[in-house]
């Protein structure tokens, strides 16, 4: 059974929303040289189960490296809404945190993967 979360950046201009089963399944964080920085709890969803309600006037895409993978934020507050994997470019990972009146996770929830050896 999945449902459907809301979710948005900081200011509200970018809204999305996010079919899912368990929004606390799956859960992580990445080593490599950008997510640290960011510092961000990331859920991968296939494609298809992300929407981007309205904002895309609003998104920065910011893309380094290989140029694979594409990283959006909020041009107005900064907040980083989702990015299109590099490991796999089907799949839209999300910044947990933008989902309306989520809990933050326990760490013991959160996967770290190793994106610096995929710098
Ligand atoms: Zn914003």
């Amino acid at each position: 059974m999945t449902a459907t979360y809301q979710a948005g950046c900081h200011c509200g201009a970018v809204r999305f929303a996010a079919e899912m089963a368990d929004p606390k399944a799956e859960l992580y964080r990445c080593n490599c040289s950008l997510c640290r920085k960011k510092g961000i709890i990331m859920k991968p969803l296939p494609q298809d189960d992300f929407t981007l309600l309205h904002g895309e006037d609003h998104l920065s895409l910011y893309q380094w490296n290989k140029k694979i993978a594409a990283h959006y934020f909020c041009k107005i507050c900064g907040v980083y809404t989702h990015h299109r994997r590099r490991r796999d470019p089907t799949q839209i990972s999300i910044n947990i945190a933008c989902l309306d009146g989520i809990d933050m996770p326990s760490e013991d929830d959160i996967a770290v993967i190793n994106g610096l050896e995929h710098d």
